[in-house]
């Protein structure tokens, strides 16, 4: 994935963002991973992406994250928590089920 955004800061930025971000986190970036707050900017164009507001030695940002695709990450994310959900629920209802039959 390439980075690329036409504004006054400038930006280009190519790789991974997940090995970027650390952690193995995906979607939404809460805080960069020096423990600085996330902001949500725009470019030029209005593409959204997230940047630390953290200030580094070198004026890099540690953070670049396009909205969209963070969106799609968490969208997966919370799938995956609901399916995960779902199948709790069925077991907690099969366990009710067998719990009624016992008790007659
Ligand atoms: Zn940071």
């Amino acid at each position: 994935m390439t980075f690329s955004c036409n504004s006054d800061t400038s930006i280009s930025y190519s790789g991974s963002y997940r090995s970027y971000l650390g952690h193995g986190r995906v979607g939404i970036p809460k805080k960069c991973r020096c423990g600085c707050d996330v902001a949500l900017r725009k470019c030029d164009d209005g593409t959204k992406f997230y940047t630390s507001k953290g200030n580094t030695m070198d004026g890099e940002p540690h953070l670049r994250m396009w909205w969209d695709e963070a969106i799609v990450e968490e969208l997966g994310e919370l799938k995956d928590s609901l399916a995960d959900l779902c199948t709790q629920v069925q077991d907690m209802a099969m366990d009710c089920g067998r719990l009624e039959k016992l008790l007659g």
